[in-house]
C-alpha cells in the first residue's frame, strides 16, 4: 500500500467526517433556535440501576454552584449516614429526612404512614414556596408505590408549583400518573452491579 493511497484516504474520511459534524451542527443549531422556553422542569429519574439519587444530588450540586435555592426531602431512611447531606447542610440546604418508620425492610404499615405525612408536609410546602428554585424528592416514587400517600395528593403539589421551580423524583416503579405529567423521564438500566460481586455499599461512593 503506498503512502499516497493512504493520505488519500484519510482525506476522504476527514471531509465525510465534517461534511457529517456540518448537517449535525445545523440540526442541533435549529433545535436550540426552537427551544425558547423557561420554565420549571419535572424530571423522574427511575429504574433498577444505580445513579438515580447521585443524580439527583448532582443537580442539586449544579443549582447551589449557581446560587439557586435547592431543598431535599429524602423519603427512606437509611441505615447509614449520607455524605450528601453532611455537605448540603453545611452551605444552607433544607434537608428533610424521613426518620422515623420506613426503611428497606418495613414491617409496621401504620407506623410507615405516619412516617410518610410527616415527611410529605414539609415537601409540600416546599413545592408551594417560590423562593425555591430546586426540590429533590428523593426516594418519593416507593410511598405512592406502597399507598402510603396518595398520587392525586402529589400530582397537585407538583401542578400547582411555583412556575420556575425545578422538581426531581427518584426512585424505582415510578407511578404512571407522575410520569405522564414529567418534562423529562430518564429510566437508569442496570448493566452490573459490584454488590452482585460481593462489594459491600461504602460510604464517599454509594451512600
Ligand atoms: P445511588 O444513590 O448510588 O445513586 P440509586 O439511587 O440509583 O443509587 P437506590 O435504588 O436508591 O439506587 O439504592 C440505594 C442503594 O442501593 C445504593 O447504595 C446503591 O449502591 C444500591 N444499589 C442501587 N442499584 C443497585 C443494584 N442494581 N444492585 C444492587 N445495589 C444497588
Ligand atoms: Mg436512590
Amino acid at each position: 500500500m503506498s503512502q499516497s493511497n493512504d493520505n488519500n484516504r484519510e482525506q476522504i474520511r476527514a471531509e465525510r467526517h465534517q461534511q457529517r459534524q456540518q448537517k449535525l451542527k445545523a440540526a442541533v443549531d435549529a433545535k436550540i433556535a426552537e427551544a425558547r422556553d423557561e420554565r420549571g422542569v419535572l424530571m423522574v429519574i427511575t429504574g433498577n440501576g444505580k445513579g438515580k439519587s447521585t443524580a439527583g444530588f448532582g443537580t442539586v450540586a449544579r443549582a447551589v454552584g449557581h446560587g439557586k435555592k435547592a431543598a431535599v426531602v429524602q423519603f427512606i431512611k437509611g441505615g447509614w449516614e449520607c455524605g450528601e447531606r453532611n455537605l448540603l447542610q453545611q452551605v444552607g440546604v433544607p434537608f428533610v429526612v424521613m426518620n422515623t418508620g420506613f426503611t428497606w425492610e418495613t414491617q409496621n404499615r401504620e407506623q410507615d404512614i405516619a412516617a410518610c405525612e410527616q415527611t410529605w408536609l414539609p415537601a409540600e410546602q416546599m413545592l408551594a414556596d417560590p423562593s425555591i428554585d430546586l426540590v429533590l424528592l428523593d426516594e418519593l416514587t416507593y410511598m405512592v408505590a406502597y399507598h402510603y400517600l396518595d398520587v392525586e395528593r402529589v400530582l397537585t403539589a407538583l401542578k400547582n408549583r411555583p412556575k420556575h421551580q425545578h422538581v426531581i423524583i427518584t426512585g424505582r416503579g415510578c407511578h404512571r400518573a407522575i410520569i405522564e405529567l414529567a418534562d423529562t423521564v430518564s429510566e437508569v438500566q442496570s448493566v452490573k452491579h459490584a454488590f452482585e460481586a460481593g462489594v459491600k455499599a461504602q460510604p464517599g461512593f454509594d451512600y
